[in-house]
């Protein structure tokens, strides 16, 4: 809410007024609905006699400059209701809003705050900039639909979406990152490069990965496991359903229940899809008795959950209905439990500077209004993760009230080529499971024990972090989490058999490389290999086979002919085995 108050949120706020206020003067009889500050900028709702188009936008910029030139005050009148009412007959959704505040708040709110320049008001809270002139720069990016109060059974409306800023250098910016963005969205990127799409048929946030997009896990994977398996976690694997009574015992149908889909309802019991992997985690353990010397026990598995998020909120694989998190659970004793979270930290570190991306802010979330567990529990959970914060010398927020229902949490979020921030990693601290499981261990004293928990995902998911990575990189991925590393595009018929041979020799050294053999012209091959964003493009004829050599293109078309295809293998296996995160440039080949 403190953006709320903020001078962005007036800035946009009297901008949104002024917009309003052009429309009126433009089209006569205009009548207008609300208009908000939304993140980045504000909208403004009209019902408008014509279907407004992209041209009228730029008029409506022009008018809102006459009215910002004429530097009008912006001045504040309380009226009672029955003023209101009259001053605004010609505005049907104002006096809808105008009787609302009676049914609202009680016939006693009788009095209406209206805002008004030169001759246009509007009902409104404020506060508003001085006057008109006291704008910044302003844009008007789109016109969408909108249904009064977002019921489709009322009018609909017109909207019109806008953005402001302080200064001109920062409305430039603005619009960059949204031209940025466009071009980057995975939901269109993600379908061109042939690595998933959502059939309808499938359920809404339901993602299919296609070959390039298997594989494109795989590489993600087999990195997460191996390096998982090194630093001394085990990996486990479990179903995708279970019965209700587990969900009882872990709290999720108490707290949780509206996240989960409906059940499956069998003979014997009810059946839930997981949401999460945390019980089935805490039955592997207990599958045993175990003791002191069995702890930290760090159970890791890329798990499938699925989650009945609404449907409005669903943003391709930034936010589906069924994903694989990067999930483990440490199952440690109490004086274990800081080195066992500053463990996590470190790996956090590590893994998410492989991908490209550093300097992380740290939010450390604290008791949420829903939550089980009783205080002591919480203080000594939210205690551990301070020190081990503390401990790790890194800087850190506090983010009140954010913690998951079952403990606090320690989040990590790191910011994208295009300066946006992303919330990946978690790190939970959770007494209470453990002992709704009656979770045990037997100690050095031979008394049993009660074990800590950690829950942790540090990409979060992999459909949610492969969004983030075709974003980030707009596709053109680092040689090392590129499906497709080396395209051998052979220049004539004569030449296929030769190109096989080099594709043959590149898998030999662990690349992964296509041929384009197809009847295609050069150019059109080599273009789509482009397109395809593929690092590498090896191009051989004639004099290329008796030179041993290839020419090789870049994603950005540059060209070097003559490389020796022994020295360009070298530098391709170095670059992929060291996960560098940029391309070779082409003068260092051959
Ligand atoms: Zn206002
Ligand atoms: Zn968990």
């Amino acid at each position: 809410m403190a953006e709320q108050q903020g001078d962005l949120y007036i800035l946009r706020h009297s901008t949104a007024h002024v917009m309003a206020q052009a429309v009126c003067d433009l089209w006569p009889g205009a009548k207008y609905a609300i208009g908000p500050p939304i993140a980045d900028g504000f909208y403004y709702d009209f019902d408008l006699p014509e279907q407004l188009t992209p041209d009228d936008l730029e008029k409506i910029e022009k008018r809102m400059k006459h009215i910002v030139k004429q530097d009008q005050p912006f001045t504040r009148q309380e009226l009672s209701r029955e003023e209101a009412l009259e001053r605004f007959k010609d505005q049907p959704y104002k006096k809808e809003i105008i009787e609302g505040v009676e049914e609202e708040e009680g016939a006693g709110a009788s009095t209406v705050t209206v805002y008004k320049n030169d001759g246009w008001e509007d009902l409104c809270l404020g506060p508003h900039v001085a006057s008109t002139k006291k704008l910044g720069a302003f844009k008007l990016l789109s016109i969408a639909g909108a249904y009064w109060r977002g019921d489709e059974h009322n009018q609909q409306l017109q909207r019109i979406y806008g953005t402001a800023w302080p200064t001109q250098q920062e409305l430039d910016d603005h619009l960059h990152r949204i031209e940025e963005a466009e071009k980057r969205d995975h939901r269109k990127l993600g379908p061109q490069l042939d690595l998933f799409s959502f059939p309808e048929e499938l359920g809404a946030g339901l993602a299919v990965w296609h070959p390039k997009g298997g594989l494109f896990r795989k590489i993600i994977e087999d990195y997460l496991k191996d390096l998982h398996l090194r630093k001394g976690y085990e990996i486990v694997a479990t179903p995708h359903l279970a019965k209700s009574n587990l969900w009882e015992t872990s709290g999720h149908l108490e707290k949780y229940a509206e996240t989960m889909y409906p059940p499956m309802h069998t003979d014997s019991a009810d059946y839930y899809a997981k949401p999460m992997n945390c019980p089935f985690h805490v039955l592997i353990y207990k599958s045993q008795t175990r003791s002191y010397r069995d702890l930290p026990m760090r159970l890791s598995e890329l798990g499938g959950v699925y989650r009945y998020e609404k449907a409005g909120v669903l943003h391709g694989l930034l936010r589906a209905r069924g994903f694989t998190q990067d999930d483990s659970h440490i199952i440690c004793m109490p004086d274990q439990l800081v080195d066992e979270v500053l463990g996590v930290f470190d790996l956090t570190l590590e893994i998410l500077e492989t991908f490209g991306f550093k300097n992380p802010r740290i939010a450390l979330s604290t008791k949420p209004g829903v939550a089980i567990g009783d205080e002591e529990m919480w203080a000594k959970a939210e205690d551990a993760l301070r020190q081990a914060l503390d401990k790790s010398g890194m800087a850190y927020e506090l983010d009140e009230g954010e913690g998951a229902f079952y403990g606090p949490k320690v989040d990590f979020h790191f910011k994208d080529a295009i300066g946006r921030n992303w919330q990946l990693t978690t790190i939970q601290v959770d007494f209470a499971l453990p002992d709704r499981f009656e979770m045990e261990y037997a100690g050095e004293d031979n008394e049993r024990h009660r074990p800590v928990m950690v829950h942790r995902a540090i990409l979060g998911s992999i459909e949610r972090f492969s969004g983030v990575l075709i974003e980030h990189y707009a596709g053109a991925f680092p040689l090392w989490l590129s499906p497709e590393q080396v395209r051998v595009i052979p220049i004539a018929d004569r030449h296929h058999e030769h190109g096989e041979k080099l594709v043959t020799r590149l898998r030999e050294e662990g690349i992964r490389a296509q041929i384009d053999a197809s009847s295609e012209t050069l150019n059109k091959r080599i273009r789509e290999a482009q397109l395809q964003k593929v690092p590498y493009v090896l191009v051989a004829g004639d004099q290329e086979i008796a030179a041993g050599t290839a020419s090789v293109r870049d994603r950005d078309g540059k060209e070097k002919r003559g490389v020796p295809f022994e020295a360009f293998i070298q530098r391709a296996v170095a670059e992929n085995e060291s996960r560098a995160l940029e391309t070779a440039s082409l003068d260092e080949l051959g």
